[in-house]
């Protein structure tokens, strides 16, 4: 018997203490969520879990949808044989490239029937390898390559070598719900991740301009909150038709101040939704002073727009470099970058206010005497869709 296995380790932060058993629920509903298309055994044990009894040409992409589970830390795949010595030896060493380098067994040993130690075991499967491997030099303290064998009780042992980094984070669903104001743009999406990182459901709402801006846009939308889901879990996505108020605002409102304006009723549209749907706070991709609608001033001018929900802004500190890093390596990247216009750049102002005033945002945006009917009958135009992961 030797079968390839993956083995998952989990943050052992929020294992602790007397909310345990909901978090690590969480967790392995959330990674059963990811493996139910795939027949597999999942065993858990005190501080790992293991996915057995896999199609082993499945592999890769097992492990690719593990790295997107929020709460766990690391994982390896690993080989799982019966513990006898003859085993291990020949698994150690199929661990061993043959080059030139430095390397060490490491043994941990549950299984206390055996008749030798760890250190023994250690160092006869290390004479072993080394007879095999010309190139190879015993090096205990640094080595290059490091072969670990976890030896169970059971009469079956775990040989791995690699650990790669999970997503870490919470489990998604330990936080509440937010929700997420989504542009098409490369920093909302980023917002999304990260607080879906902290345990967060999302739901996500977008304003459209439609005809100023196309369907398109509004698809590069819907497609990048399907990226979010493989995160995220299901994401109900609301989309909003933003064009009778924009065209309100742009005849009624100080140039200046269109802007301002904007995202002072996009913020309380969205409020009022999440609030209907039971989210408990809302997230942007704003980061500070990045354009003129985020420096501090418009930053303040917008949230007062906010009744009651903490607006959560994960990018706040974050430099552009490092969004649109993270938006790689979270494969939101090649969508951002598409052309299609938002509904932000319809309309646009030449210059528009850096530092706005709450007072004249308050009377400009009064101008629009009909602003709750156009805010309710955009919100009752409200079209829905729900995304659920592909994997
Ligand atoms: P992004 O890259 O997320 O588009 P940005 O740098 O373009 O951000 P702005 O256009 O000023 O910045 O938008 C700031 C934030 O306002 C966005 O991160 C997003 O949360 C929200 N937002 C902007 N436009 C829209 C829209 N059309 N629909 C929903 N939310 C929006
Ligand atoms: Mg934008």
């Amino acid at each position: 018997m030797k079968s390839k296995v993956i083995m998952l380790r989990f943050g052992e932060i929020f294992l602790k203490g007397r909310n345990k058993s909901f978090f690590e629920k969480l967790l392995i509903d959330n990674i059963k969520a990811k493996l139910e298309d795939v027949q597999c055994e999942f065993v858990r044990t005190q501080n790992r879990y293991y996915i057995e009894n896999y199609d082993e040409s499945l592999t890769g992409e097992l492990v690719s949808r593990m790295k997107k589970v929020f709460g766990l830390h690391s994982l390896s795949v690993a080989t799982k044989v019966e513990t006898n010595y003859d085993a291990l030896n020949e698994t150690a060493l199929e661990y061993a490239p043959d080059v030139e380098t430095t390397f060490r067994i490491t043994v941990n040993r549950a299984d206390k029937s055996l008749d030798k130690n760890s250190a023994q075991i250690a160092a006869d499967v290390g004479a072993y390898v080394l007879g095999k491997r010309k190139g190879y030099k015993v090096d205990l303290h640094k080595p290059n390559i490091e072969i670990k064998i976890d030896i169970r009780e059971k009469g079956y042992s775990y040989v791995f070598r690699d650990i790669e980094m999970c997503a870490q984070g919470m489990p998604v669903g330990c936080s509440g719900s937010g929700m997420l104001l989504l542009s098409g743009g490369f920093d909302s999406p980023v917002a999304g991740y990260r607080m879906a990182r902290r345990g967060m459901n999302l739901c996500a709402i977008h304003y459209h301009s439609f005809p100023y801006t196309s369907e398109q846009a509004k698809q590069k939308v819907v497609d990048l909150a399907q990226v979010l889901t493989g995160y995220a879990g299901a994401i109900k996505l609301f989309i909003v038709p933003f064009t009778q108020i924009q065209f309100a605002i742009h005849e009624k409102c100080r140039p200046d101040y269109m802007i301002t304006i904007m995202r002072r009723i996009m913020i309380d549209i969205a409020e009022k939704v999440a609030v209907a749907n039971g989210c408990g706070a809302l997230i942007t991709g704003e980061s500070l002073g990045q354009v003129a609608s985020q420096t501090l001033q418009s930053l303040t001018v917008t949230n007062d727009a906010v009744n009651a929900l903490p607006v959560f802004r994960p990018l706040i500190g974050m430099d552009k470099y490092e969004i649109m890093k993270t938006a790689e390596e979270i494969g939101t990247y090649k969508l951002s970058e598409l052309p299609y216009q938002d509904c932000c750049t319809v309309f646009l102002p030449k210059n528009p206010v850096i530092k706005p005033s709450l007072e004249i945002a308050k009377k400009e945006q009064a101008k629009i005497e009909n602003l709750e009917a156009l805010v309710n009958e955009a919100i009752s135009n409200v079209e829905t869709v729900v995304l659920k992961p592909i994997s």
